[in-house]
């Protein structure tokens, strides 16, 4: 019997970590669990970068992307760029369960959902909206207010700086008492991204993986970067050889310092969480990212701020 343990991104984890504290102390499995949590957090219209309500895209399209993983069966399933569906985790979890797929995108998703008995919904709210609107970086760039539908004229608008879109995504990791590791990501990813963008989030090995002979791992951040550096699978990986989830964190933050250094960039805001088939639990970011994450463990709920990690010099 293991003592149940539960680590999720950003303060706004809290609501997902109670949650799925609760499930796990009553017996539940990880996944059921996790997803529960992160549910929460999808369904909460302040959170304008999970689920409903968040930013949309450059062109007002809010699309969202999610990835489950059982870590006893290596089972997963992901989807990306669904729109009008509320949460993405759940029909993630159903393509897992349903298909013998990982990942649907798009259009494709969309129509698997509806077979699956998914409503369609409305997915904006007027407060988020009115943020996208307000920020869009086409009105941020010369001062004035233009048509914000008509933001991609040309290259020039095409190729921007992401780095300071809005962002965030919860990631959930729990461990339950039969000893099990499951996990789920679910983002809108970056506000304003371009049409089509897919991030970390939905990509098993980037955005989350989970295994219980090694542990079980998340990100958040700057998708592209910790795609680049197979972020989750990466982690895990240190796991197995031996490191605790403390040192996986950080020596992804240090992959991602070392890998923007080799490329002449700036490091970008990323962070990562990671949990042990024991119940550690570990946390780091890289430099300013400001990353705070939620815990339970043996019922009681805090917030931690993750250590951060500067490019070596
Ligand atoms: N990783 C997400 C993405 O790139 C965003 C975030 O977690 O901040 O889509």
């Amino acid at each position: 019997m293991a003592d149940p343990v539960v680590i999720a991104t950003w303060p706004f984890g809290k609501s997902a970590v109670e949650i799925a504290g609760k499930q796990l102390a009553d017996g539940k499995p990880a996944l059921d669990a996790v997803i529960a949590g992160a549910k929460a957090v999808e369904d909460d219209p302040q959170v304008r970068s999970v689920g409903f309500g968040s930013l949309p895209d450059r062109i007002g399209r809010l699309t969202l992307d999610s990835c489950v993983m059982d870590g006893k069966t290596l089972n997963c399933g992901a989807v990306a760029g669904l729109e009008h569906v509320r949460n993405a985790s759940a029909v993630a979890r159903r393509v897992m369960e349903k298909t013998p797929h990982v990942l649907l995108v798009g259009e494709g998703a969309r129509w698997f959902a509806l077979q699956e008995g998914f409503k369609l919904e409305m997915p904006h709210t007027l407060e988020g909206i009115r943020e996208w609107f307000d920020r869009h970086p086409d009105k941020k760039k010369d001062g004035e207010k233009k048509d914000a539908a008509r933001v991609i004229h040309g290259p020039d608008d095409i190729n921007v700086d992401i780095s300071e879109f809005n962002h965030d995504t919860v990631t959930v990791l729990g461990l339950d008492k039969s000893g099990s590791l499951g996990g789920v990501c679910t983002t809108s990813g970056l506000a304003y991204k371009l049409p089509g963008r897919v991030g970390d989030s939905p990509i098993i090995g980037a955005g989350l993986y989970v295994d219980d002979q090694a542990g079980a791992a998340g990100a958040t951040g700057v998708g592209e970067e910790i795609i680049r550096i197979g972020g989750s699978l990466f982690m895990v990986e240190q796991m197995r050889a031996g490191k605790t989830p403390q040192e996986a964190c950080e020596l992804a933050a240090r992959r991602v310092n070392a890998t923007a250094v080799r490329r002449g960039k700036h490091p970008a805001n990323c962070a990562f969480i990671a949990l042990s088939p024991k119940g550690e639990v570990g946390a780091a970011a890289t430099l300013k990212t400001n990353f705070e994450f939620a815990v339970s463990i043996g019922g009681k709920v805090e917030l931690r701020k993750a250590r951060e990690i500067g490019p070596e010099m």
